[in-house]
């Protein structure tokens, strides 16, 4: 049957649910306050990450954050102030980086990231976007010293158990995979399971494909409150007038949060921010790399390379801190002697904010509270990554079908 959707968020998730439900014959609208153009699901690394089996509240991860605190220029910052929410968001951060936690999210951050690859790919042999960036060539975590070669070790011997394909590199078999490209490193661990595309490519394709398949696409338009009514959400209030639907999909990135709370549900969320500098000159750069040292990602895109990174909890916010900017370019070349960002890329770096559940799994799912509200939020580093997988296990749930796998651990509901 079909059902009337509004998706609330027009970055890659929320466009990746409106692909699968308007696949299934829904009738959907996309509302964006942005033109979509920018934000998180544009200046991202563009990896897609079956490796990325760790979540971020892992322990150890609050002392790395409480040690950088005071340092604007660290790769992990977050702004000492006085906020409730964060403090809160901390709290549940910190309870959720023990060893039990992360080794029980594990398999599921592995599962939906395996599913969303075979997406990514799905969609690229459909068609239905045109020709897309879409390579997998692996990404390699380059490292200097034996402290971060032992913990890479440790990850890469979990991954390899879950039967991901994971190869260790030493210097000469480093260079002999990157031939166009000095590399100052002692080796690297090869994660070949993942892939990686161009966001900046991507976006507009799916925009372009949904209006085809008319899917009605609100951008500029604030959605400023949601009326409700029994447990149903009665109207959808807009900076530009009200809508009704059957049911709503909360994709809001960062800002689900404070949305949510506007119909007395807590979803602890918070921005985490990242830049990302674009160098359109050849660098010799082939396959997508983690420098591990300096904490920071590096991405041959289709006609540039990107350099990104940072996590900074300052709030939702786009202001750029110069520090970190520098950060990324000295640690860049730190890694890759013979690249050298020059001021004007620098000064056209861009910053986007990944919504940031405080265990590190996204919310997927409906509440108990609101029976046509349906969250698509959380995905924190791995956003880009779980879109397409998102998209898929939201027009599962609308559809009331089997979901595609198990979903309990991203309940919007859950406990922390
Ligand atoms: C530097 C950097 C590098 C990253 N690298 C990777 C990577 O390599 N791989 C990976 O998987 N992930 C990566 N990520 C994370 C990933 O980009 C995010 O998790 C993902 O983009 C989040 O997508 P989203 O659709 O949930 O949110 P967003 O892209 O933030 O979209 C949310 C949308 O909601 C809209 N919105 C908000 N409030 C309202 C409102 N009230 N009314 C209407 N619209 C509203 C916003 O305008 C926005 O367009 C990276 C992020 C950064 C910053």
């Amino acid at each position: 049957m079909s059902k009337k959707v509004i998706i609330i968020g027009g970055g890659i998730v929320g466009l990746s649910s409106a692909y699968f439900l308007s696949k299934e014959g829904h009738d959907v609208t996309v509302i964006d306050k942005s033109d979509i153009t920018s934000g998180a699901s544009f200046v991202n690394a563009g990896y897609i990450t079956p490796s990325h089996i760790i979540p971020l509240a892992s322990p150890g991860m609050i002392a790395k954050g409480i040690k950088m605190m005071f340092n604007s220029a660290s790769p992990f910052y977050m702004k000492p102030r006085w906020d409730t929410e964060f403090f809160k968001w901390s709290w549940y951060f910190h309870k959720s980086s023990t060893k039990e936690k992360v080794a029980k999210a594990i398999p599921i951050i592995k599962d939906i990231n395996v599913l969303s690859r075979e997406l990514f790919g799905a969609i690229k042999a459909s068609g239905d976007l045109g020709d897309f960036q879409l390579e997998r060539k692996g990404l390699l975590m380059l490292y200097k010293t034996q402290e971060a070669y032992l913990h890479e070790k440790d990850v890469a011997n979990k991954a390899s158990f879950l039967g991901l394909e994971v190869q260790e590199l030493d210097q000469k078999q480093l260079a002999k995979l990157e031939p166009e490209v000095a590399i100052d490193a002692k080796g690297a661990i090869h994660y070949e399971c993942d892939a990686h595309s161009t966001p900046t490519q991507f976006m507009p394709k799916i925009v372009a494909y949904l209006k085809s398949a008319r899917v009605k696409i609100r951008t500029n338009e604030e959605v400023l409150d949601l009326e409700v009514k029994g447990n149903r959400i009665l109207k959808i209030k807009t900076s530009k007038g009200n809508y009704t639907a059957d049911e709503v999909i909360l994709a809001a990135g960062s800002w689900s949060g404070k949305i949510a709370k506007k119909i007395r549900m807590d979803l602890p969320l918070q921005g985490g921010k990242g830049y990302s500098i674009n160098v359109a000159r050849p660098t010799g750069i082939a396959i997508p790399a983690i420098l591990m040292e300096s904490k920071m990602a590096v991405t041959p895109m289709d006609g540039f390379t990107r350099f990104a990174g940072t996590m900074e909890f300052s709030g939702n916010n786009d202001f750029v801190r110069k520090e970190r900017v520098m950060a990324i370019a000295s640690g860049a070349k730190n890694f890759y002697p013979t690249v050298d960002i020059n001021a004007n890329e620098i000064a056209s770096v861009k910053t986007g904010l990944r919504p940031v559940s405080p265990d590190g799994l996204p919310y997927i799912g409906r509440s108990s509270k609101w029976a046509n509200l349906t969250f698509a939020t959380g995905h924190a580093m791995m956003g880009w990554s779980l879109g397409p997988a998102t998209g898929k296990l939201i027009s599962e749930i609308i559809d009331e079908r089997k979901v595609s796998m198990n979903i309990d651990a991203f309940s919007p509901d859950r406990r922390f």
